[in-house]
């Protein structure tokens, strides 16, 4: 994860929720991508530090072990950089122009200027992070399976010139891949339309109240629209009382339910899913040196993984002098 925010119920839905659950299958490595976070924050990076302390106390918040997996931060493993360039040497530049996001990104972001070799290269240096520690599967949302296409395209052509060095990474989608914010497009810090998961209840209670919901319903009493409306995506998503949620949605479509009604529950629910994770995260960040210490000693465990793999890999590409 990228640290250039506060994370909100979309990270949590589609990517900790899954993290936390793999660790009981899964050797898990999960690091601060404070590199990444340059490819487009490059102009502005006073806040980098600061969130990735308060990102990875919302992991730890949400489940994440750090006896059980490995937390580290990319640019405490600078073998990733060193892989990421010999890895750039083999690949041809139309194969990261293709790449989908690379030119969404563009237009999205278009207040800053992303014509860089370090935003054009940033699947490549993802690919690097991934094989560097012969990971088989990366668990990530939609939006990051054409990144491990390339990922595996690199592989191939890398063993091409040099032999088998590393496997091909498979993508392990989670369940939520594309959780709407509170004006239904994709919950992202960027549209301003998130829930943090560090919201107080009554943020969250305010939030919900304003979020989108069937535009075409004007009184309590007309029949509403269940289907693709965020207010019932989370209710499937965070309220566990499926036959509250199933009386809800009945009600709505007769058109017998307010909507404050809906959003009050709902409000509830989001609130009981995030109470532990608030406590759990207050009590992470108030050992700020517990998590510098976590970070410090996961990315010394990874180091010296990467440190194994750069050695096969400078044999191989034959750049010793022993
Ligand atoms: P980002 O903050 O965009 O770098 O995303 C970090 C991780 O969270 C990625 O695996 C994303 O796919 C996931 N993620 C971010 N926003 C959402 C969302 N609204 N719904 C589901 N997953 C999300």
């Amino acid at each position: 994860m990228r640290p250039t925010g506060k994370l909100h119920l979309g990270h949590l839905a589609g990517a900790l929720g899954n993290w936390a659950e793999l660790q009981a299958d899964y050797d898990c490595m999960y690091f601060v991508a404070d590199w990444h976070a340059l490819t487009s924050e490059y102009a502005d990076t006073q806040g980098l530090t600061e969130y990735a302390y308060d990102n990875v106390a919302d992991w730890i918040a949400a489940g994440i072990d750090p006896e059980r997996s490995t937390l580290f931060v990319q640019s405490l493993v600078p073998e990733h950089a060193e892989l990421y360039l010999l890895l750039s040497m083999v690949v041809p530049t139309p194969w990261l122009e293709r790449v989908p996001t690379y030119k969404e990104q563009m237009e999205q972001l278009s207040d800053r200027d992303l014509s860089t070799l370090g935003f054009l290269g940033y699947p490549l240096l993802q690919t690097a992070d991934v094989v560097i520690y012969g990971a088989n599967y990366v668990p990530v949302g939609d939006d990051q399976v054409p990144h491990l296409e390339l990922a595996r395209e690199v592989v191939r052509r890398f063993r091409g010139f040099f032999g088998e060095l590393f496997p091909e990474p498979q993508p392990l989608l989670t369940r939520q891949p594309r959780l709407p914010g509170l004006d239904n497009r994709k919950m992202s810090k960027s549209y301003a339309n998130t829930i943090d998961l560090g919201d107080d209840a009554e943020t969250v209670q305010r939030k919900v109240m304003r979020m989108y919901t069937d535009p075409k319903r004007i009184r309590a009493d007309i029949p509403g629209t269940v289907e693709g409306n965020p207010v019932f995506t989370y209710h499937d998503a965070f309220n566990p009382d499926t036959a509250e949620v199933d009386d809800l949605k009945a009600r709505y479509r007769a058109g017998t339910v307010g909507d404050v009604e809906v959003k009050r529950k709902l409000a509830r629910a989001v609130n009981a899913v995030l109470e532990p994770i608030r406590e759990r995260r207050a009590a992470a960040l108030s050992q700020p040196g517990r998590i510098r210490e976590i970070l410090h000693e996961g990315s010394a465990r990874a180091r010296v993984v990467a440190q194994e793999t750069m050695a096969r890999v400078r044999d191989a590409v034959r750049v010793t002098y022993g």
